[in-house]
């Protein structure tokens, strides 16, 4: 099939094909081949001999044995796969976890001197990241209201190098208009990247909007199993060669092993969203009519604040997102979360596991309010879900009954 071809299948069948080249799943000069690509686990790449050596530093491609730091082809196999997941997009670098691709993403843009805006509503450790060693390196980040498009095209005006975006936001899950931000920021110069672990490359085709890359905790949705930590950056070919620079000096690489189990929870990407998604939209109705929820900040429910955006930008929705109870007794919100039986209480998600955990995002926030707007301003204590494969009615009844104890 051509590239072209590839490029015009639908999501769910590029998440199946994605990667399986025939040189990394058969044996150069037989017939026959496995489904998967092999686990390729090498530090020393060998050469032919001398002249071959010679030659290995000059052509520094992509898919060419150098050595362990540039992975082999179960890395690249995934990185592949990514890469054709993401319409527009050039290359995909791999990092050992979330946090390592954004901040991989940001140091292969920014320099001494140059003004960073980060969106208020970003994932903590990005915000961190900006206050912190950016800091320290001289780069100033502002953080924007992703909902004041005339006060965020004040400060782009302002000369920055780069915009970082996320949609929805981490922990409040407003949508923000990601092509008027997009085009407001490319139009002064600006490189534009987006968070897009939400949906993934499945549920929103970023770089079609103009955005120059993608970050992506695959930890999350990609592993799928709560038994990985990786991240990844995709971008268009200029973005791509600072990724892979970048990497390159920091000694960015993942382990052969956890490209496989990546890969292995790429294949069934698709299926686990659309039925999370589905879950996570009949629970967040369910809490919606419920008296003891003040508000559910769940873009994928009709009526919730950023629905609308949501409706008309992306093409998929997760099992992530997060609701505010009517109390402001902080007892009554631990006797809830610790009456649930069927959600673990923890940290991250995406994982084929319930989890449910308290939020506070005001700490998290410079410009923006918490809770958003919709919400009674008195009601702040948030609960966030993540949804996960089990069945919606047995979530529902666990909701139920720990509802009970508030
Ligand atoms: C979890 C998360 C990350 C970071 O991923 P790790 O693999 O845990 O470092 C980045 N962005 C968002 C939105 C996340 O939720």
């Amino acid at each position: 099939m051509s590239k072209a071809d590839r490029d015009k299948l639908n999501p769910a069948t590029k998440v199946v094909i994605g990667g399986r080249r025939d040189e990394w799943t058969g044996i150069p000069g037989q017939t026959g081949r496995v489904v998967n690509p092999a686990v390729w686990r090498a530090s020393t790449h060998l050469y032919e001999d001398s002249a071959a050596l010679a030659q290995g530093p000059r052509t520094n491609e992509d898919g060419h044995l150098f050595y362990g730091r540039r992975g082999a082809p179960t890395q690249w196999a995934l990185a592949d796969a990514l890469t054709m997941l993401e319409p527009g997009a050039f290359g995909t670098m791999l990092y050992p976890s979330g946090v390592a691709a954004i901040a991989g993403a940001l140091m292969s843009l920014v320099r001494p001197g140059d003004r960073l805006l980060v969106t208020d509503n970003a994932y903590d450790p990005t915000r961190n990241m900006g206050m912190g060693l950016l800091k320290d390196l001289g780069v100033e980040t502002v953080f924007f209201d992703p909902l004041n498009i005339d006060a965020y095209r004040a400060l782009v005006g302002t000369g920055v190098r780069a915009v970082f975006l996320e949609a929805p936001g981490s922990l409040s899950f407003e949508v923000c208009d990601l092509p008027a931000l997009t085009a407001i920021a490319k139009e002064a110069g600006a490189w534009v990247l987006l968070d897009n672990t939400w949906s993934g490359p499945t549920g929103l085709t970023a770089l079609a909007m103009g955005i120059d890359g993608t970050v992506n905790a695959l930890t999350k949705h990609v592993g799928g199993h709560s038994d990985l930590m990786m991240g990844a950056a995709t971008g268009t070919e200029r973005l791509y060669r600072r990724l892979r620079r970048t990497a390159q000096q920091l000694g960015q690489v993942v382990s052969p092993d956890d490209a496989a189990l990546a890969l292995r929870g790429l294949r069934t990407l698709d299926v686990r969203l659309k039925r999370e998604s589905e879950s996570a939209l009949a629970i967040a109705r369910w809490l919606s009519q419920r008296p003891e929820v003040a508000g559910v900040l769940c873009p994928m429910l009709p009526g919730a604040p950023g629905h609308e955006l949501w409706r008309r930008d992306f093409t998929g929705g997760c099992g992530l997102f997060s609701f505010i109870l009517e109390t402001t007794d902080n007892a009554a919100r631990v006797r809830f979360i610790d009456a649930l039986e069927l959600f673990g209480i923890g940290y991250s998600w995406g994982g084929y596991e319930s989890l449910a955990l308290p939020v506070d995002a005001a700490k998290d926030r410079s410009v923006s309010a918490w809770p958003p707007a919709g919400v009674d301003p008195e009601c702040t204590l948030g609960v966030r879900l993540s949804i996960g494969l089990e069945d919606a009615g047995d979530l529902i009844a666990d909701l139920d009954q720990a509802l009970g104890r508030i």
